[in-house]
């Protein structure tokens, strides 16, 4: 689970960490009001959308009058503000964070993530933080520091030292930042975050060390013991199919492209997607329709893939074990049913693989029934070039 810059910042501050002085606001008077509230010569009006990349997209202005709040509040509430971590499709901007300007004198990056690999919780910074952090990552790697953190030992004093001299912190602000690496490693625990990123990290002018960015992310397994954190949740940033899904016990991640798939087990679905990508496609969401399928749960999954005009085509792929072919096979036609008012076609073509147990009845069910728009497939790779292909047409048509 995602929460926005402000609330982030809200929780870092019970934590020791100094955040500069903001408020958020919902309208245009909200801005206004906080802005005199924190009546600072330079007002900071900042887009809150869970996404990176703000600043590149205009969603950071530096306002020096009320004036120029009104205008920039006016511009952002309700702009779709596309940046390289939105997606081409962009975010509604519905709330702002009205912060006080400070006076930056250096830029860094801090982060906290668990390292599967290392199989421990791994500090990274580097002194070239702002608004191009994945670019130093792809282009100089070396200029991000780690430090791996033992799970009892903690984040040791001496880790949070070398890391503050390695980004080269002066000396006046070594122990500073050192702190504020100990109080957002906190927060990263006791909170039971996936990612605790400050980027920019700032020392100020006055000596101060500061996060102008907060971004925290939460394990959503476990969510059920922080109801504070569940508060916070903003259902209008999150995917509308994914919350459906979720409803209808369907593990469901949309991936933007336009080829959609219905898989059960969570490896195969993965496999799935790989094997569209491969082929050249671009695959429209992840999706484990699970071990105990039912018909109904077919049918809710084909409604959520096809309640837009997201996906121009399906491929189903389906191997039998708990999951019987010819229960799947039932399942796709009467969704097929439903969805065309009795009519038996799909309104877009669905490619279907199935294999494994009953799957001779299955291949029988679909075949009696004669479904228009229905493919079928022998393998994954046929059928993951046929639906990219039909996906290509139906697209070509609209
Ligand atoms: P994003 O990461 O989404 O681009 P940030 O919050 O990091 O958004 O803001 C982008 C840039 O705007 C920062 O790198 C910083 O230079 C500037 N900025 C952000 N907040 C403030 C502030 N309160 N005072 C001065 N500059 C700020
Ligand atoms: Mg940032």
């Amino acid at each position: 689970m995602n929460i926005h810059e402000y609330q982030s910042k809200q929780i870092m501050r019970e934590y020791g960490i100094h955040v500069p002085e903001g408020y958020p606001a919902f309208t245009v008077e909200d801005a206004l009001e906080n802005a005199k509230r924190l009546d600072t010569p330079v007002v900071v009006v900042k887009a809150q959308i869970h996404a990176g990349g703000r600043g590149e997209a205009g969603g950071v202005k530096l306002a020096r009058s009320l004036d120029e709040v009104r205008k920039y509040a006016k511009e952002l509430l309700g702009k779709v503000l596309v940046t390289r971590q939105t997606g081409p499709q962009g975010k509604t901007v519905n709330r702002l964070l009205i912060e006080a300007g400070c006076h930056i004198k250096k830029e860094y990056y801090l982060s906290f993530v668990v390292d599967r690999q290392a199989e421990c919780v791994v500090m990274m910074g580097s002194e070239s933080g702002g608004m191009s952090i994945e670019d130093v990552a792809a282009e100089n790697p070396e200029k991000i520091i780690k430090e791996y953190i033992d799970p009892v030992i903690g984040l040791a004093d001496f880790q949070a030292q070398r890391m503050a001299y390695a980004l080269h912190f002066e000396k006046p602000t070594i122990r500073k930042a050192a702190t504020f690496m100990k109080y957002l490693y906190n927060v990263f625990v006791d909170k039971d975050c996936s990612l605790a990123e400050v980027n920019p990290l700032v020392v100020t002018e006055e000596g101060d060390v500061m996060a102008l960015d907060a971004k925290l992310n939460f394990d959503d397994s476990t969510l059920s013991r922080h109801p504070e954190i569940v508060a916070l949740r903003d259902i209008t940033e999150e995917d509308q199919k994914e919350r459906e899904a979720a409803a209808e016990g369907l593990n469901y991640v949309n991936l933007g492209g336009d080829v959609a798939c219905m898989v059960n087990g969570a490896g195969l679905a993965m496999a799935t997607v790989d094997i569209i990508k491969e082929n050249g496609g671009e695959p429209a969401n992840f999706l484990d329709v699970g071990g105990d399928s039912t018909p109904e749960k077919i049918v809710a999954a084909f409604r959520i893939m096809l309640e837009d005009d997201q996906v121009d085509g399906i491929l189903i792929n389906i191997f039998g074990g708990i999951n019987k072919c010819d229960v799947i096979a039932t399942g796709i036609v009467e969704a097929a049913a439903l969805l065309s008012g009795g009519k038996e076609e799909f309104p877009i073509p669905v490619v279907v693989r199935l294999e494994g147990r009953n799957v001779e009845r299955g291949r029988e069910i679909l075949a009696k029934a004669d479904i228009k728009n229905l493919y079928p497939a022998s393998s994954m790779d046929e059928g993951a070039k046929l639906a990219i292909r039909l996906a290509k047409e139906t697209r070509e048509k609209k």
